[in-house]
């Protein structure tokens, strides 16, 4: 299900906020190497750039893989086929003409449905959804810990720079002046990171999404998503705990669930031991007539009775008269600012 995300003009043009931000981390990256190379055979000034370079490169790791995996994408025809309840066809998006599943919304920046979609990130460029939430968490905590570092390590010799530049009243100290500039947003960075990873975090640990965060009010069932912080977290951040400070999944770290489908089979699965091969998970939904592989199952092979899948769309849309129309798409999601 995890693939690149399609290719829009909007988000073509959206790579030039992930081209800033690439900027303003080598900006900053080269201010701390350049204070710090003719000292790194120094024991303390050789283990901080072993640390520091480290977490640059999980957080660039974190950065592209937030960036380029797909959030998630609505099953094709899901909930058009013959049999499918009607709980499957509540909500329906008239820009992609597919019904949402449960917790999915309509960015308009990717001009795509999402599942589980948490907001539209510009810095990365891409939706936050439920296939990449967990890599937009890590890039949030590698960019913390990083800025932290470089708050804490840099201090002395920024605070140095800056006394000499206003005892020496040198308006020439370019050098000076880079430092302290890339210190500034390093600190402004970590400050502002602090307070949203925070936010995400608390989230995480219910179970809620910023856009279902934002609409509270209207969504009063939310309730029925949160399991207890171990398995909200294991939700997003996958079964594995070797694979948390990871941006990588593998067959053990996936979010639990598909995105798709939010009932008591995702529950079960928290608790569900992961089975030695796929097929012999899928034999043993099958035998139950249950489970995550048995909807997909059903999803993949569906039975087909009378009309076709294009007339039962077709007569869907025409049902719908200008005000449900409405009502449809009232999940239609725009861009959501996040720093
Ligand atoms: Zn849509
Ligand atoms: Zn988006």
């Amino acid at each position: 299900m995890s693939k690149t995300a399609p290719l829009t003009l909007s988000k073509l043009l959206g790579n030039f906020f992930a081209l800033f931000v690439l900027f303003v981390i080598s900006f900053i990256y080269y201010n701390v190497v350049h204070t710090f190379h003719d000292r790194y055979r120094e024991p303390k000034i050789f283990l901080f750039l072993f640390i520091f370079h480290y977490l640059l490169f999980m957080l660039l790791w974190c950065f592209f893989r937030a960036m380029l995996t797909d959030p998630g994408v609505v099953p094709p025809l899901w909930g058009f086929y013959m049999g499918d309840s009607e709980q499957k066809r509540r909500r329906y998006c008239l820009m992609c003409h597919v019904f949402k599943p449960e917790r999915s919304h309509h960015c308009s920046a990717c001009n795509r449905c999402v599942l589980n979609m948490d907001h539209h990130c510009p810095w990365i460029n891409n939706c936050v959804g439920f296939y990449n939430r967990k890599f937009f968490i890590l890039l949030l905590v590698y960019v913390l810990i990083s800025t932290t570092l470089i708050t804490i390590t840099l201090f002395p010799t920024v605070y140095a720079s800056v006394k000499q530049i206003i005892e020496k009243r040198d308006i020439y100290a370019y050098k000076e002046a880079a430092l302290f500039s890339a210190y500034l947003l390093n600190c402004l960075l970590n400050g502002v990171m602090f307070m949203f990873l925070k936010f995400h975090i608390k989230l995480i640990f219910t179970n809620i999404t910023t856009i279902e965060n934002m609409d509270k009010q209207n969504l009063p069932n939310l309730i029925v998503y949160n399991k207890g912080y171990k398995r909200n977290w294991i939700q997003v951040f996958g079964r594995n705990p070797w694979l948390w400070p990871f941006p990588m999944t593998g067959r053990s770290g996936k979010p639990v669930g598909d995105g798709v489908i939010w009932n008591d089979e995702v529950v079960q699965n928290f608790d569900e031991e992961i089975p030695a091969n796929e097929n012999e998970a899928r034999r043993s939904s099958r035998l139950t007539g249950s489970g995550v592989a048995a909807s997909r199952e059903r999803l993949a092979s569906p039975v087909r009775q009378g009309n076709s899948l294009e007339g039962t769309r077709k007569e869907f849309e025409s049902t719908l008269d200008s005000s449900s129309r409405v009502k449809a798409d009232s999940h239609h999601v725009g861009l959501l600012v996040s720093p």
